[in-house]
């Protein structure tokens, strides 16, 4: 198989080399990630070599970037039983043709927050369902092609079950610390120490790094690869940290892509929505520091057609809408899987190679609520991020999926084998009827229990599954969360059986460092 990497000049001509002769007549196709597949007409071919059939040219008759040109010669009699050449391209889907380095190395770390192997299984039922599968549950996610997994242990320095902060640090650090701290740790003299994370070491070492998340870009997970506070809330704060030359952090000439949410936090409070105090608008600052600041999928698209080295992307006020609404209330919102992709754009041009983080932020906040069908459709958004990326990255690029910690969502009772995961399950002692996904604990705890449920209801976006527990908000869960890897089997192979968070930091680093 041949990799190339590179733009089609204009005219968009590109030499090919193989030991086969071009078919007659030839077509091409270009797909990019899970695009549809593009039939471009060709112009022209041109035998470049007398001697050697295999060496031609192709000309064809739209402008459009090469990225990769997949060519196995093993592939031989059905290439030219297809008469066609089965070329993958990236079709410049972002305006003018972005140029990817060809052998830029890159290490992502996809966390899915809270996402546990109930939310794995239930999106991949939904999935399944969606798609007609018999059964469901038959379905597949991007994650299950990993050739590598582990489970990973979660627990914090100070409790059993962490939150996101602690979570989050062990990951990017490989120290545990308490609950609440963001790459840091408390000391007896009442100071801190400061962690090192891996996008600060990715930064040191010349690479681009980048964060990308569907929470405000200063919420615990984000933060915790650029920011050193025992106070994860002080997201005014924390977004100090990001402005690159004057900051408690040491993030080298900037995280050059931060996407995700949360203006507020950076506009004074006499701009839009803004809630800072200090009247700063750090989004000026981030402006004066190098950055294209966008708000929107058109702005974005349009940074990294310009080749925008550094972008700063904060999409809404908070939080971005879960993917279950955005189609409906914020439609000028990008996807995850839209903002990975420009991520991969931007970063993947430093030939020496990038870090980038990639959060499923709001798993979590809709587990939280008891509410299935968010989490569901948020794991599912994620996980197209994750065929996005792997779609795009080159065989030297390691990628990691896990989570932060788990939540109390299981999947339980005797559901049909060919229902979908929101369906009924069984009916408890009392003839009350339960669902295939139900919590430990979580505000519908304190709810009043239907006599009966219909498909209408259990299918509704804001149905809340039954809990135990009654509390005023679903709880974490402190069960072993599910890792998948992929990339080069140097790094692999220290992923295994069951890891501690802390055991995934050396993995990080090791691909970080080229190891
Ligand atoms: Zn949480």
């Amino acid at each position: 198989m041949i990799d190339l990497s590179f733009v089609i000049p204009s005219p968009p001509e590109f030499r090919v080399k193989t030991s086969l002769a071009p078919p007659k007549p030839m077509s091409v196709r270009l797909q990019r990630g899970d695009y549809k597949p593009w039939e471009p007409r060709v112009e022209r071919v041109k035998k470049s070599d007398k001697k050697y059939p295999g060496n031609f040219t192709v000309r064809l008759k739209q402008t459009v970037t090469l990225w990769k040109l997949l060519h196995s010669s093993n592939l031989g009699g059905r290439l030219l039983g297809l008469k066609s050449l089965i070329i993958l391209f990236l079709v410049g889907c972002f305006g003018a043709p972005p140029v990817l380095a060809a052998k830029s190395r890159g290490v992502i770390l996809f966390l899915g927050d809270g996402m546990g192997t109930a939310t794995v299984t239930a999106a991949r039922i939904h999935k399944g369902f969606l798609e007609g599968k018999e059964p469901p549950a038959s379905g597949t996610l991007a994650l299950d092609a990993a050739p590598r997994g582990a489970t990973v242990r979660t627990y914090a320095a100070d409790c059993l079950i962490t939150d996101s902060a602690a979570g989050i640090t062990a990951l990017a650090t490989g120290q545990k610390t308490i609950d609440g701290a963001l790459s840091a740790k408390p000391r007896l003299d009442g100071g801190i120490d400061t962690l090192r994370t891996v996008l600060e070491l990715a930064e040191a070492h010349g690479m681009s790094t980048g964060l990308v998340t569907t929470t405000t870009i200063t919420h615990a997970t984000p933060a915790g690869f650029y920011t050193h506070t025992l106070f994860r809330d002080k997201e005014m704060d924390i977004a100090l940290d990001a402005i690159p030359g004057k900051t408690r952090s040491r993030i080298g000439d900037g995280i050059e892509v931060l996407l995700g949410g949360g203006r507020n936090y950076w506009l004074p409070k006499d701009v839009e929505t803004g809630i800072r105090e200090d009247g700063r608008n750090l989004i000026r600052e981030m402006e004066s520091a190098g950055y294209a600041a966008v708000g929107t999928r058109d702005e974005l698209n349009r940074a990294v057609a310009a080749q925008q080295k550094k972008i700063l992307g904060l999409f809404g006020p908070s939080h971005l809408e879960y993917e279950a609404d955005r189609p409906r209330t914020a439609p000028q919102q990008p996807t995850l899987t839209e903002m990975t992709r420009a991520a991969i754009e931007v970063l993947s041009r430093n030939p020496k190679g990038f870090f980038l983080m990639v959060e499923g932020g709001r798993i979590d906040h809709a587990l939280h609520a008891n509410n299935g069908y968010r989490a569901v459709t948020d794991m599912l958004e994620f996980d197209r991020a994750i065929a996005a990326a792997l779609a795009m990255v080159n065989k030297e690029t390691l990628i990691i999926v896990t989570a932060d910690h788990d939540h109390t969502m299981v999947l339980s009772g005797v559901p049909a084998p060919n229902a979908d995961v929101f369906s009924q399950a069984g009916k408890d002692k009392n003839g009350k009827p339960f669902t295939t996904l139900v919590f430990g604990n979580g505000p519908s705890g304190i709810k009043s229990i239907p006599d009966t449920l219909t498909t209408a209801m259990m299918t509704d976006p804001d149905f809340q599954e039954r809990a135990g527990v009654p509390l005023p908000y679903e709880e974490h869960g402190g069960q072993d969360v599910p890792l998948y890897a992929f990339g080069p089997e140097r790094y692999l192979k220290l992923i295994k059986g069951s890891m501690n968070n802390t055991d995934v930091f050396p993995v990080l680093r090791d691909a970080v460092l080229g190891k």
